[in-house]
């Protein structure tokens, strides 16, 4: 185990801050500021361990560093080493090189595995979820203004394999809305657009594309058979009906799906993330709602078709997309326990006084789809 240390370089990590306060009767208080995470960790040492910090930071081998700081490699050393890896304080070697992904793949989004590596602490861990964005097949239904940005920020995330589908064309006003390369591709297909920039961005792209309407009676299967995630943003003809089809099915198939928001007049709306069985799904989600506001009756509006006056933002299309995408990353670094971003609930980000407004939504256990007399 000692050996180990010994055998390979150590390297204080660059994400990491370290400030030492001044020794008091022979101990030291430290300070570790994780710059991808601001996380903040404080520890009590022995003086001789703050100085061996201070060594470890300078281009020189554990040897020398252990000798500047007139310590041995016992097992009291060797236990303040094993809690600087465990926390992702220092490394051995290059912590993220690995033989399970692409050595250009690892080198494209390095920085985006050290932030991992920031938040799950471990190499291993930080390799294992980029391995599985870098296996998963995303299905994203809706490449308006949403699905297109969410689309662009998978591909940065890492993720290549795609199954996308949609009815409209590029038009010209998108060019306000998407990143699509507008001028090129209006009057195509919005698949073809989005395949494009799919080509563009993602390592080794692998892209099915689907021309169709996103109705209750569309054959769904062929679309999400390979899915390891389904993302819906497709609001029309009515995100909640497809919302609801799409949920029953990943919750008979156990795949996650996130519900994103952005749609209709939520401009900057967060969306959810379902986790069969773990968060609420769909149809808890339409109860919540019927329950809450059955007593509101909106008159009927005299306008029917809303779309030429009513407005919105780009920046606020791209925010929804980033939260959906920070949900759909946040399931790939913890599958196993779904952090917050998988709590069940909703928030809408209002641009005019800059504020979040979030609230909670529970598992509803007469849930006739996840309830629990359904499992
Ligand atoms: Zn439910």
């Amino acid at each position: 185990m000692k050996q180990r240390f010994l055998a390979s370089t150590l390297n204080l990590r660059d994400g990491v801050e370290v400030f030492i306060y001044p020794p008091c009767e022979g101990k030291c208080q430290v300070l570790f500021l994780f710059l991808g995470t601001r996380r903040r960790l404080k520890i009590v040492c022995r003086h001789q361990f703050a100085v061996l910090l201070k060594e470890i930071a300078k281009d020189q081998s554990l040897e020398a560093s252990l000798a500047q700081a007139h310590l041995d490699l016992d097992d009291c050393t060797a236990a303040f080493l094993n809690f600087l890896e465990g926390e992702g304080i220092v490394a051995f070697g290059n912590p993220i090189a690995t033989d399970l992904l692409p050595a250009a793949y690892v080198e494209q989004y390095k920085r985006q595995m050290y932030f991992l590596l920031d938040v799950l602490k471990q190499p291993e861990l930080a390799i294992a979820a980029q391995k599985r964005i870098f296996d998963a097949c995303i299905v994203v239904l809706g490449l308006g203004a949403v699905g297109s940005n969410i689309l662009q920020q998978l591909c940065m995330v890492g993720f290549r394999h795609f199954t996308i589908a949609d009815y409209a064309v590029v038009e010209k006003n998108d060019v306000a809305r998407t990143p699509y390369a507008v001028g090129r591709e209006m009057g195509k297909p919005k698949t073809i657009a989005a395949k494009k920039l799919i080509d563009d961005l993602a390592f080794k792209p692998e892209v099915q594309i689907h021309d169709l309407v996103l109705t209750t009676q569309t054959r769904i299967e062929p679309l999400l058979q390979n899915a390891s995630l389904i993302i819906n943003t497709a609001d029309e003809p009515y995100v909640g009906y497809t919302n609801i089809r799409l949920s029953r099915y990943a919750l008979q198939h156990n795949v996650p799906m996130v519900a994103a928001g952005g749609f209709d007049a939520h401009l900057a709306s967060l969306g959810e993330l379902l986790i069969p069985h773990v968060t609420p799904c769909a149809d808890c989600y339409a109860t919540f709602f019927h329950e809450n506001l059955k007593n509101w009756k909106p008159m009927t509006h005299p306008v029917q078709e809303r779309s030429e006056w009513f407005g919105g933002l780009g920046s606020l299309s791209a925010f929804s997309a980033a939260t959906a995408v920070l949900e759909v990353l946040s399931y790939f670094i913890h599958p196993d326990t779904p952090s917050a971003a998988a709590s069940g609930g909703r928030g809408e980000f209002l641009f005019h006084d800059y504020s979040l407004d979030t609230f909670s939504v529970e598992r509803d256990i007469h849930c006739p789809s996840c309830g629990e007399e359904e499992q």
